[in-house]
């Protein structure tokens, strides 16, 4: 991973200025990458004797509850009064794995009034959509986690990586490469990876702590979703799963439990495209993944008000259910229509 050196040289200047009140800002629904990055920068920022804040718009998954430090992100739904003068107060602003003001959602105003801050975004997703003072935005790294560690090399150096360090970017790292299987795993990725392990983490332990930290509730959730709720189209090559609240409700859904769902269509041999609708309050959220040249992002922006990454990218629609389904369908067809889906 090449950082720019000019960035980096503005970064080092601003850190350099005696202890700094920092903020660290990561995206609605924080997944392991989001957590991991967040507390790692945080525990390197510390370290050099900065005060740090993280804060998330809402909830993690409860599997990521074991993590280091975790306790202290404050999660601005439930502690807004916190995090607002958190925000208001910071002078070094790090928006960390996602690209947009908006993707904060309930939490975007409050970043955007702090109009003082140095702004940095450390990002791995495409086209940033503001200006940034310093923007490390490198869509070819497989994890923001990945980028937190080039951060702290070039600047630091990796002797400065503690072992909790070490766990915290592991599981973003574990996680968006899904559990390295995903595209843009370098040798470097793999030399990081050994580094983190010379530092004492169990791979073993987080794997398990992660992926095998389910309820039952969400086991039979999975087997309904693909058993009763999973459809082909587009001659089996595109897949869908829609999930209502009732349903959800019946299985005593809790945020994370969906995690992974929209990957599973993709094991079938002709399947290159899947998305998963979860019904929330007032609007249906929308997961796509896909194998290959079909770049859901492209799919995400065009037809649902998203983006994302080229194989993982997700979206919103304020329709019912099953007019989403329609739009989807519709959607595919033009897709496929355009030559996307190869
Ligand atoms: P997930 O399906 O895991 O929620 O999201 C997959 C990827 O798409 C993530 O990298 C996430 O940041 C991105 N993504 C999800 N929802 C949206 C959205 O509404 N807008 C944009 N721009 N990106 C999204
Ligand atoms: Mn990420």
């Amino acid at each position: 991973m090449t950082l720019q050196k000019e960035n980096i040289e503005k970064l080092r200047a601003l850190l350099a200025e005696g202890p700094r009140r920092i903020v660290i800002v990561s995206h609605t629904n924080p997944d392991g990458d989001a957590i991991g990055s967040s507390l790692a920068w945080a525990e390197m920022l510390e370290a050099e004797g900065h005060s740090v804040t993280c804060i998330v718009p809402n909830r993690y998954p409860y599997f990521l509850n074991w993590m280091p430090r975790i306790r202290e992100v404050v999660i601005f739904k439930d502690r807004p009064e916190e995090a607002t003068r958190a925000v208001a107060e910071a002078e070094l602003l790090f928006c960390l794995d996602f690209n947009a003001l908006s993707r904060l959602e309930i939490l975007s105003d409050t970043i955007a009034a702090n109009t003082s801050a140095h702004r940095i975004l450390v990002d791995h997703h495409l086209a940033p959509a503001e200006d940034f003072e310093i923007a490390f935005s490198h869509p070819e790294a497989s994890s923001t986690c990945f980028l937190v560690y080039a951060l702290v090399e070039a600047l630091y150096g990796t002797d400065r990586i503690t072992r909790t360090m070490a766990e915290l970017l592991y599981v973003g790292i574990m996680t968006d490469t899904g559990n390295f299987a995903y595209a843009g795993l370098t040798p470097e990725l793999f030399r990081a990876v050994a580094l983190l392990v010379e530092r004492g983490i169990s791979i073993p332990d987080i794997h398990n702590n992660v992926y095998n930290a389910y309820t039952a509730g969400r086991a039979r959730l999975f087997g309904y979703a693909i058993n009763r709720k999973m459809e082909l189209l587009h001659k089996g090559r595109v897949a869908c799963i829609s999930l209502k609240e009732e349903e959800l409700r019946r299985f005593y859904f809790q945020q994370g439990d969906s995690e992974g769902f929209v990957n599973y269509p993709l094991t079938i041999k002709k399947v290159k495209m899947s998305a998963m609708f979860l019904e929330h309050n007032d609007f249906i959220r929308i997961s796509l993944r896909s194998r290959g040249a079909v770049d859901v992002n492209l799919f995400a922006r065009t037809y649902f008000d998203g983006g994302g990454h080229k194989n993982a990218a997700g979206g919103k629609s304020f329709l019912s259910m099953e007019q989403t389904l329609a739009r989807y369908a519709e959607a595919v067809e033009e897709f496929a229509a355009a030559g996307h889906l190869g």
